[in-house]
C-alpha cells in the first residue's frame, strides 16, 4: 500500500526580551550559574501576582504580522495546568480559546532532489506563554535549574500541511528566518531558544482522513526535526503494514538522538486533561489597532521575496541570493555596498566568499567584525577603477581591513600596492620574460595557449601582483607576434 505522511509543528521560540514574561528578573540565563535569575513570582510562591511584559506582547504581535496572522481586538490568558517538577506554579500560564494571532501562513521554497519547490503552510496560531525550568539528570537524582522558567515563549502552530521531513525541516528554517528578521526571536537552537514538537501521522494515498498521530516532543536541532520525522514515518506504515490499519489512539513520543528513534512516552493528553481556565491574575488584553497597523509597515522585506528579488531583479544566483538574505543585517548590509559601487557580482563575491569565509570561521555576525558596508564598497571600488587586482583585493588588502579596521585607500597607500597601469613599465617586464623563457614561446607558436597564462603569472610575479593582468595578457600576446 503507497502512504502519504501528514505532519504539523509546534514551534516555541524564545522572545528576545531583556525580563521575563511575568517578572522583572533577567531573561538571558544561557550558560550562566543556576536559579540565578529567579524571584517570587517565577517561583510560584503563593500569593505572588504576574505583571505581564508588555515588550514581549509587542515582539510576538510583530512575529505574528510577519506570519501573516491575523490579529484580534483582544486575546487573554488561561492556566494549562498540570503537575512536573520543573514548573513551581503547577500550571503554566499560556494562551487556549483566545490567542494574540490566528489564521496566518508562511511560503517556503524547498530544494528536493535537486528541485525547487513551492509550498504555502497554514499558521493555525501564534500565542504567548512562559517557559518552564530546566532539568538535568544526574546519576543519584534530577536537579533542576528555576531560571529558564517564567522566560517568554511563542509558539507557532501550524496546519498538517507539511508531508515530508525534508518540507517539515524547510518550513522551520524559514519560521527561524523571519522572527529573527523581525527581532522577535534569535532563535538560536544551539541555546535553547526554539524547539519543535512534531505531529505525525499517515494515511493511504488518496484519502484525506486524519488518523490518529504521533506527536514527537521537544525537538531541538533541524537535524533531530528531520531524523525524527523519516523515522516516525516509516515506524508507522511499518505498523500499518502489521496490523492492517492504523494506530489505536494518540500517542506522545520522544526521539533518542543517539540511537535515530522514537521510543514510546505516554498515551496523548487531550487538551481537557490540562483544565484550562481563564488566568484570574492577568486581566483580558485590548490589543491596540492602531500600533498593529504600525507594526505592520514596519515589517521589513521578508527572507523569501528579498531572496527572489535578488535573483529575478539583480540576477544573483540562487544559492547566493539565499545566502545574502538569511540574515537581515548581511542582507542590508550587501545592498548597501551595491548602492555605493552599483556592482553586485563583485559584491556578491566580495561578501560571500571573502567576508563570509572569516564569519564562518568565528561563528559572527556581519555586525560584529570592523569592515563595514562602506569599507567594503570602497575596496571594491579600487578594484573597478583599477588601482588595485582583485587578487590583492581579496588577499592581503582585505586581511588587514579585517585585522585592523583600516580602509582599503589607507592600506594600499601605506603598502605601496597601487596597480600599475603603465604599460611603458609593463612592457619591459613582459620582454625580459619571453627572453628568459624561450621554451614557452616555442609552445605557444605550436598552439599551446596555456603557455600564455605560465608567461602572465610570471609577469604578475615579477611586479609583486601590482600590475594590471589585463594590459600583461595583451602585452605579452603583441610581443610575441611583433
Ligand atoms: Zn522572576
Ligand atoms: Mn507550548
Amino acid at each position: 500500500m503507497e502512504f502519504e505522511a501528514v505532519i504539523g509543528l509546534e514551534i516555541h521560540a524564545q522572545i528576545s526580551t531583556e525580563t521575563k514574561m511575568f517578572c522583572r528578573c533577567n531573561n538571558d540565563s544561557f550558560d550562566k550559574e543556576p536559579n540565578i535569575n529567579t524571584c517570587p513570582v517565577c517561583m510560584g510562591f503563593p500569593g505572588q501576582l504576574p505583571v505581564l511584559n508588555k515588550n514581549a506582547v509587542e515582539k510576538g504581535i510583530r512575529a505574528a504580522l510577519a506570519l501573516n496572522c491575523k490579529i484580534p481586538e483582544y486575546c487573554k490568558f488561561d492556566r494549562k495546568n498540570y503537575f512536573y517538577p520543573d514548573s513551581p506554579k503547577g500550571f503554566q500560564i499560556s494562551q487556549f480559546d483566545e490567542p494574540v494571532s490566528i489564521d496566518g501562513y508562511v511560503d517556503v521554497e524547498y530544494l528536493d532532489n535537486g528541485k525547487f519547490r513551492d509550498l504555502r503552510v497554514g499558521v493555525t496560531r501564534l500565542h504567548l506563554e512562559d517557559d518552564a525550568g530546566k532539568l538535568t539528570h544526574v546519576s543519584g537524582g534530577t536537579l533542576v535549574d528555576f531560571s529558564r522558567s517564567g522566560t517568554p515563549l511563542m509558539e507557532i502552530v501550524s496546519e498538517p500541511d507539511m508531508h515530508s521531513a525534508v518540507e517539515a525541516s524547510a518550513y522551520a528554517r524559514e519560521v527561524q528566518k523571519i522572527v529573527r528578521y523581525v527581532d522577535s526571536s534569535e532563535a538560536d537552537m544551539e541555546k535553547g531558544m526554539m524547539r519543535f514538537d512534531a505531529s505525525v501521522s499517515i494515511r493511504p494515498v488518496g484519502e484525506d482522513k486524519l488518523y490518529p498521530r504521533a506527536e514527537i516532543k521537544n525537538l531541538n536541532s533541524f537535524k533531530a526535526l528531520e531524523g525524527a520525522i523519516s523515522y516516525e514515518i516509516s515506524r508507522q506504515k511499518k505498523e500499518w503494514e502489521k496490523s492492517g490499519g492504523p494506530m489505536k489512539g494518540q500517542i506522545t513520543v520522544g526521539w533518542n538522538d543517539e540511537k535515530g528513534e522514537t521510543f514510546f512516552m505516554r498515551d496523548k493528553e487531550e487538551s481537557d486533561d490540562y483544565r484550562y481556565f481563564p488566568e484570574p491574575d492577568i486581566p483580558p488584553l485590548e490589543i491596540d489597532q492602531k500600533m498593529v497597523e504600525k507594526f505592520k509597515k514596519e515589517i521589513p522585506e521578508l527572507p523569501n521575496l528579498k531572496k527572489r528579488r535578488y535573483v529575478e531583479e539583480m540576477g544573483l544566483l540562487d544559492d547566493d541570493a539565499r545566502i545574502l538574505s538569511s540574515d537581515l543585517k548581511l542582507a542590508l548590509y550587501f545592498e548597501e555596498v551595491v548602492a555605493k559601487t552599483g556592482d553586485f557580482k563583485r559584491a556578491v563575491s566580495f561578501i560571500n566568499t571573502v567576508l563570509m569565509k572569516h564569519l564562518r570561521e568565528e561563528l559572527i555576525s556581519v555586525d560584529e567584525q570592523k569592515v563595514s558596508a562602506e569599507m567594503m564598497a570602497g575596496l571594491i571600488n579600487l578594484v573597478k577603477d583599477g588601482e588595485i587586482s582583485n587578487n590583492l583585493a581579496k588577499g592581503e588588502v582585505f586581511e588587514e581591513m579585517y585585522v585592523d579596521g583600516k580602509s582599503a585607500k589607507e592600506i594600499v597607500e601605506e603598502k605601496g600596492l597601487k596597480q600599475v597601469s603603465d604599460s611603458g613599465v609593463i612592457e619591459e617586464v613582459c620582454k625580459s620574460v619571453i627572453d628568459a623563457n624561450p621554451q614557452s614561446v616555442e609552445d605557444i607558436k605550436s598552439g599551446k595557449d596555456r603557455a600564455i597564462g605560465f608567461l602572465v603569472g610570471l609577469v604578475m610575479k615579477e611586479m609583486k601582483g601590482q600590475a594590471n593582468p589585463q594590459i600583461v595578457n595583451d602585452l605579452i600576446k603583441k610581443n610575441l607576434e611583433g
